[in-house]
């Protein structure tokens, strides 16, 4: 049985200082379940109490290479004795921004931010800003950061199907009523409905934003042709396409989702892999919207573009483009699924995977979701006991299914060979 001690007691005194004891809500598994980590290297890291595990959260994303990457750590010490943050511009700059254009075709021009939620943040404001039309569409399920005009869902847990569409609801106390006038919700994988809501509302729609692949959904799949669809809708009715790569970009294929799908944005964000962890965001896109920046839209920010962010990013990027890291990241993911479904299939439980095995997500019903709808489709609880025993054994998958299983390079047959080997011992103990 694994001990927590010293997390707990850790959580008893950071509780006296931070709310949940933690940075992030999302931090908090629980009073006495709240990990407090000691150091990372690779696929794993340990807690204070020493206990080691194989890490199929990495940050939600960001270890793409794994954590404490030799390379990215060289280069972001390189970045650091360039001084930092100047409020001037660096030679970097360009650097990355060229780098990532080649790697991503929509990428036409690049700004950076720090964030996810900052780089959508301005997406959206370059959208409306560009077509000056305020409202927006949203993909059911779909989680685009924590600002106030993102910060809303459509809880699924008491929704019954034939009963009218879900209700969109804010996140969190303290994001505005009166921005959900400005907000359309569609299910994924749907276009009439999607296109029901453009006729509509065509006219006063200024931006649909999409993660094809949904990676705080169980990694739920848009299909290609829905995407072109989207892409068609979105030009016949002058709707600016965000397509948020915050969790696919340089980790679902060089080129991101736009890469997999064949399809452009008009404008994109990045965050997660693109420095190994290090924090900086893109947003980017087409010429003729993101001229606009600086052209009656605000964008910038003190910390943006910091020196060991971009040497960090110049270097994660020159490794995701130059070798053979992404394939290898998704042949694991393909072993990791083949190896769970045989537990799976020999003890008859049904289930399938959904996304893209670098980011998949683990679905017990025969029948992959189509939307978040068909989410409560899985038997949930299942997943829930389950992950609980892999956290005992040592392998940290997200405690909840709607967060899918994140790979990086660093993970290698040991770690498969022993996720799969205790992954058969978590299942059948909560069977
Ligand atoms: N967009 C997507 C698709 C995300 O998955 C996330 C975070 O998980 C965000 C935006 C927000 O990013 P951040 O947490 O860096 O602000």
């Amino acid at each position: 049985m694994r001990s927590l001690t010293k997390s707990n007691a850790q959580f008893k005194k950071a509780l006296k200082k931070l709310p949940l004891g933690v940075a992030s809500n999302f931090r908090y598994w629980g009073d006495d379940k709240t990990i407090y980590v000691k150091q990372g290297k690779g696929a794993r890291f340990s807690d204070l109490d020493d206990n080691q595990y194989i890490d199929y959260r990495m940050g939600y994303g960001p270890g793409i290479l794994g954590y404490a990457d030799d390379r990215v750590d060289a280069a972001a010490i390189e970045g650091m004795k360039v001084g930092g943050v100047f409020a001037l511009a660096t030679e970097l700059e360009y650097t990355v921004a060229n780098r990532i254009s080649q790697m991503v075709p929509a990428a036409e021009l690049v700004r950076f931010s720090n964030s996810g939620t900052e780089a959508v943040m301005a997406a959206l404001r370059i959208a409306r800003g560009y077509t000056g039309k305020d409202s927006y569409i949203i993909i059911e399920g779909g989680y685009h950061g924590l600002f106030d005009a993102a910060l809303w869902y459509t809880p699924m847990e008491d929704w019954v199907e034939g009963q009218g569409d879900p209700e969109l609801v804010p996140y969190s106390d303290g994001v505005p009523q009166m921005l959900k006038k400005l907000i359309h919700t569609v299910p994924l994988n749907d276009a009439n409905k999607l296109e029901d809501v453009l006729k509509k509302h065509g006219s006063d729609i200024g931006a649909l934003l999409i993660e094809p692949i949904m990676g705080n959904c169980c990694s739920i799949a848009a299909n290609a042709e829905y995407i072109h669809q989207v892409r068609e809708l979105c030009d016949h009715y002058g709707v600016v396409m965000i397509i948020d790569e915050v969790k696919t970009g340089f980790r679902v294929a060089k080129g991101g989702v736009q890469e997999l799908y064949g399809v452009k944005a008009d404008l994109c964000t990045f965050a997660k892999a693109v420095a190994n962890g290090y924090p900086i965001s893109i947003v980017a896109g087409r010429e003729e919207i993101m001229r606009k920046v600086g052209n009656g839209i605000a964008h910038g920010g003190t910390y943006t573009a910091h020196s060991v962010s971009l040497a960090a990013a110049n270097k994660t990027l020159e490794i995701l483009d130059e070798t053979s890291a992404l394939e290898d990241i998704a042949n694991f993911g393909l072993d990791m699924q083949k190896g769970i479904s045989e537990i799976l299939d020999s003890r008859n439980i049904a289930h399938s995977f959904s996304g893209h095995p670098s980011m998949g997500g683990l679905f017990f019903n025969e029948h992959p979701p189509v939307n978040y709808r068909s989410w409560k489709k899985s038997d949930y609880s299942f997943y829930d006991t389950m992950a609980q025993h892999l956290h005992e054994l040592g392998i940290l998958c997200e405690p909840d299914s709607r967060e899918p299983w994140f790979i990086s390079a660093a993970h290698d047959k040991s770690c498969l060979v022993e996720t799969l080997n205790k992954f058969e011992k978590a299942v059948d103990q909560t069977c």
